[in-house]
C-alpha cells in the first residue's frame, strides 16, 4: 500500500518523532501550521476516524494526544484537529490527530458562515 504514514511508521521516511507506544506514533509535521504541530497516527492502517472501530485504539488516540501537549508544554492550551474525509480536508487517508498549540489559534473556522 502507498501510504506516506505507514511508511513513516515503518521507518522507511524519515520523519521527526517525539513519541511512540504500541498503538501510535507521533511526529512533528512537514508543514507546520503553528509553532507547535504535531500528528499522532495509528501504527496499523485505518483509513480515517470514519473508519475506526477500536476503542482502545480510540483512547490511546486522546491520551498521547494528551501526553505530547504536556510535554511540548502547551499549558495555555492546545486544539486537537481530525480532519475527515473530502469535506473535511483529509489529504493522508491513514488515521491521524493533529496537535496544534505555542500561539492563540482563533476561532475553530476561518468563518462563522454555514
Ligand atoms: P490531513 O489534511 O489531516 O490529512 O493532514 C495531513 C498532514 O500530513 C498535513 O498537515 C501534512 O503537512 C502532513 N504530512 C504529509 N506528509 C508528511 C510527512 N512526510 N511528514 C510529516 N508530515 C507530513
Amino acid at each position: 500500500m502507498d501510504c506516506v504514514f505507514c511508511k513513516i511508521v515503518e521507518r522507511e521516511i524519515p520523519a521527526r518523532v517525539v513519541h511512540e507506544d504500541e498503538h501510535v506514533l507521533v511526529f512533528q509535521d512537514i508543514r507546520p501550521q503553528a509553532p507547535t504541530h504535531l500528528l499522532i497516527v495509528t501504527r496499523r492502517h485505518v483509513g480515517s476516524l470514519a473508519d475506526l472501530e477500536d476503542p482502545l485504539l480510540g483512547g490511546a488516540l486522546l491520551l498521547a494526544a494528551r501526553k505530547v501537549a504536556r510535554e511540548a508544554g502547551l499549558e495555555k492550551g492546545w486544539r486537537l484537529i481530525a480532519n475527515v474525509g473530502a469535506h473535511g480536508g483529509q489529504e493522508v487517508d491513514h488515521l491521524h490527530l493533529h496537535v496544534l498549540g505555542g500561539r492563540p489559534l482563533g476561532r475553530m473556522l476561518p468563518s462563522a458562515s454555514s
